[in-house]
Order: structure tokens, then C-alpha cells, then sequence
């Protein structure tokens, strides 16, 4: 480890290590160092199906010295702080570390506490309640005990990475518990504080009829506010988006202003915020997360720190596939710095995509902008997906083999994709 480097990359996740191996990669620094603690690297997006059963959890899993790329050192600690007026930062064994220029990628922290209750029944091995982003073998393991009854599907009030796959795994779901018998004597019930099931209007549209065809009920406008672990009850404050889609009867309690949905199986999302490092350094806006330009990705303060992934505050999706359209501009903004300039013309769009499986063999592909607009990759007609929003079995191929290979062999190998 080095006292100083020109790049400090903070976090080695998908945002920390795909834009230090493009910097090595293209010869635009020598002297970049990684900062992350870990000693295994994961790609996430397979987790829904490692949920679903369809997927193996160590097939996610590389040794993080495998992704770290030759010629950045891997300073393997955490930050705990950042002093960003000294253009430092300060580790868990109380190093310090001066930069140039520094990424922070640290992603979020996930923090169940944050509903009264929540972390109580996701200890429990037996309450029938987990979450594929941090457990998604124990998802597997509930979907397969469950003997039916109210199959709750939610997600929490605050942002979340890759905000699709909670209702992902609901229809994998929901096939499966035909398979162990379940669904005849299950009502699946999605709740949720949007009201709408997806923004993007023609996957809204592909999806409406998923939720038909599985007949799953839709109870929009539920802001999640606690869970009662002994009675296995999830409590739900309205807001003004209340609405509901596909009335299956399941049984509602009212407290105060409250509604109570009892259940037998539970899967959310957990409640996500930024680290507390990057808040405590006062790099944060109003609503928490780090506070960067959501064109040039560069801090709205400190002009020489930039910020990607899921700890970025952009009014976008927080997904692997943001990240890929993201680290091209902080690249190019940093080397216009570097070389004296500050008027950056490679702006981030807000791009971002979900890979909405639907089912075993069955998948819609959301791409998307800032502005919401639907915008379908061109080069999916080579693999002849002519209506990315229409359901399609060569995008579950792409979802279950094609993505992962990209993600090692192009996005952490420094590679363009
Ligand atoms: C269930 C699930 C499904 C998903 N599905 C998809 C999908 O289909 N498509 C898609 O594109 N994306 C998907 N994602 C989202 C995607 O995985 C994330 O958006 C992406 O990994 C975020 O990258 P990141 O670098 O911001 O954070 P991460 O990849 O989470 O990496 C953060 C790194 O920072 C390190 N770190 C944390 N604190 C510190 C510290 N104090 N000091 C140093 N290092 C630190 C961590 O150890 C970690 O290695 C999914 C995620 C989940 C959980």
C-alpha cells in the first residue's frame, strides 16, 4: 500500500472494480488503489435465482483477488472515514490514504432494523420469511416448505438496488409453489408503496398480464412500516397512491390508520440507505445519499471525487447495468480534469436496466432513461429478441448464461461491453 495514488477506488463491487480495471486497462493511470475488505466479490443479479432455486450460490462467489485487476494495489481494509478537504482517507487500522482523485463505490447498507420487527423474523429460520439480497438460499429453502396459505410479496419505502426484483422472484414464486403443491391453496399478494407495477409503459403492460395470467393480487400505495413477527403480520401505512388490482380476499386488518396483511410466507427487499462513512464526511444531500451531478457523476462540492453505483443519489435505477453506462463518464471526466479542463460533454443519461424474469424460461429486458423512456438495446435483434418488453425465452438465456459471462469475462475484466 501506498501513501498516496492518483485514483482511489472505495469499494471493490461492481462499480469499484469495473472502473479501476478500465482505467488500468486503457493505460489512463498507473497508480490506482482499491480499498475493500472483502474477501470474496459476488454478482448479485443472480441471487433471484438462486431464490428460485434455478441458480448455484457459489457460482456467484469469486475470490475478490480474482477480480482485483493487475496493476492496482488491493488495500484490503475498510474506510472509516473520509476527510475530503485533506483529500484523504482513513482506514480501520488507522491508515491513512491521500488521493487525487477518488471513486466512491462502496454501494449501500442494507439494514432490515429500519422496519420495527423485520430483522426479528428474517433471524428466524422457521417464520417462512427471507430475502433473496441477503439470503437467497433460505428464500429457496421457504418457497419449498411452504404448505400455503398468504404468500406476501413487498419491498420497503426506501430505494433499493435493482427495485424489480422483488416482484422477479413473486413470479418464480409463484410457478414453483405449483410444483410442490402449494399454489392451489396460496393466495399470492404484492404490496407495495408504487402504484403502478412497473414505470415503464410497455413492460407495464407485458407485466399487468403476468400478474393476470398468475393471478396475483396488487395492493399499490402500502408503505411498509412494521412487522408483527409473533403474529406474522405485516403493517402497511396507506399513502395516497392506495389502490388495488385483482381483489383474491385476503384478509386485511385496520389499526389506527394502519392495514395489517397476515401471512404465511414473506419476502422484501430490506430498507437500503448509504453507509454511514460517506454520510458522516458530509458528502451527502438531503435525502441521504452521496451527492453527485447526475450527468458528469462528479460531486456537487468536491470537484475531485465522483461517485457510482448504488450509493449515488440519481433519480434512476440502482443496478449493475446503471454502473456500465456510468464508469465511460467519470473515466472521461476525470482525465478532462487531469488535463485542465472542467466543461465535461460525456454525460450519464440515467440508463439503466432490469432483467424482469417471469417466470422458469421467461423474461422482459426494462431499459431505460432519466426521462423514463423505454430504450431497447439495438443489438438485441442479433440474438433475434425483436420487443424486449414482450416475454421471451432467449432473454432468459441471456439472464441465466449470457449476462454473467459478460459481467466476468467484459465489465470486471476492464473490457468496453
Ligand atoms: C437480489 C439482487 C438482484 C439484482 N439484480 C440485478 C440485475 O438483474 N441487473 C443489474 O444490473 N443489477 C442487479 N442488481 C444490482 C447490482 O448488483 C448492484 O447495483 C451493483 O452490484 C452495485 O455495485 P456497487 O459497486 O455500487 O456496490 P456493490 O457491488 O455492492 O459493492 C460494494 C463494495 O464496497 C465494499 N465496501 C463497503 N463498505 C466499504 C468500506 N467502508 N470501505 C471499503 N469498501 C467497502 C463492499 O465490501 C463491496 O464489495 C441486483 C442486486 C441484488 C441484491
Amino acid at each position: 500500500m501506498k501513501e498516496h495514488y492518483s485514483t482511489l477506488v472505495i469499494g471493490g463491487g461492481t462499480g469499484g472494480i469495473m472502473i479501476a480495471s478500465q482505467i488500468l486497462a486503457k493505460g489512463l493511470d498507473k497508480n490506482v488503489g482499491i480499498v475493500e475488505p472483502a474477501d470474496f466479490h459476488f454478482y448479485q443479479p443472480a441471487y433471484t435465482l438462486v431464490g428460485a432455486g434455478t441458480y448455484d450460490l457459489e457460482d456467484t462467489k469469486r475470490p475478490m483477488k480474482s477480480v482485483i485487476p493487475a496493476g492496482a494495489d488491493w488495500i484490503k481494509h475498510k474506510v472509516v472515514k473520509i476527510a475530503p478537504d485533506e483529500n484523504k482517507v482513513i482506514l480501520d487500522n488507522n491508515d491513512e490514504v491521500g488521493y487525487d482523485y477518488l471513486v466512491v463505490s462502496p454501494g449501500l447498507k442494507q439494514d432490515f432494523s429500519l422496519v420495527p420487527g423485520l430483522q426479528e423474523i428474517m433471524d428466524d429460520p422457521d417464520s417462512g420469511a427471507g430475502s433473496v439480497y441477503t439470503d437467497p438460499e433460505k428464500v429457496w429453502r421457504n418457497i419449498q416448505n411452504f404448505k400455503g396459505g398468504v404468500a406476501l410479496f413487498t419491498q420497503p419505502t426506501t430505494p433499493i438496488k435493482c427495485g424489480g426484483a422483488p416482484q422477479k422472484l413473486m413470479y418464480l414464486a409463484e410457478s414453483a409453489f405449483k410444483k410442490t403443491g402449494a399454489r392451489d391453496k396460496t393466495k399470492v399478494v404484492f404490496a407495495t408503496n408504487g402504484s403502478v407495477i412497473f414505470g415503464i409503459k410497455p413492460i407495464k403492460e407485458t407485466l399487468m398480464k403476468v400478474v393476470d395470467r398468475k393471478n396475483i393480487n396488487l395492493k399499490f400505495g402500502h408503505n411498509l412500516v412494521e412487522i408483527d413477527p409473533e403474529e406474522k403480520i405485516a403493517w402497511y401505512e396507506p399513502n395516497k397512491n392506495l389502490g388495488e388490482y385483482n381483489d383474491l380476499g385476503v384478509e386485511v386488518l385496520k389499526k389506527d390508520d394502519r392495514i395489517g396483511i397476515k401471512f404465511d410466507f414473506l419476502h422484501t427487499a430490506p430498507p437500503s440507505v448509504a453507509p454511514d462513512f460517506v454520510k458522516e464526511a458530509g458528502l451527502t444531500k438531503e435525502n441521504g445519499w452521496l451527492d453527485v451531478d447526475q450527468y458528469s457523476l462528479q460531486h456537487n462540492k468536491y470537484k475531485n471525487i465522483f461517485g457510482i453505483g448504488d450509493v449515488a443519489g440519481l433519480p434512476t435505477a440502482k443496478t449493475g447495468a446503471a454502473i456500465r453506462k456510468q464508469v465511460p463518464v467519470v473515466i472521461d471526466n476525470i482525465e478532462k480534469l487531469k488535463n485542465g479542463i472542467d466543461n465535461f460533454d460525456k454525460k450519464y443519461n440515467g440508463y439503466s436496466s432490469c432483467p424482469l424474469v417471469t417466470d422458469y424460461g421467461k423474461m422482459v429486458l426494462a431499459e431505460f432513461d432519466y426521462d423514463g423512456k423505454f430504450t431497447p438495446d439495438p443489438k438485441l435483434k442479433w440474438m433475434f429478441v425483436f420487443d424486449s418488453s414482450k416475454e421471451s425465452w432467449i432473454l432468459w438465456l441471456l439472464k441465466k448464461f449470457g449476462l454473467p459471462y459478460l459481467y466476468w469475462n467484459k465489465m470486471m475484466k476492464g473490457k468496453d461491453v
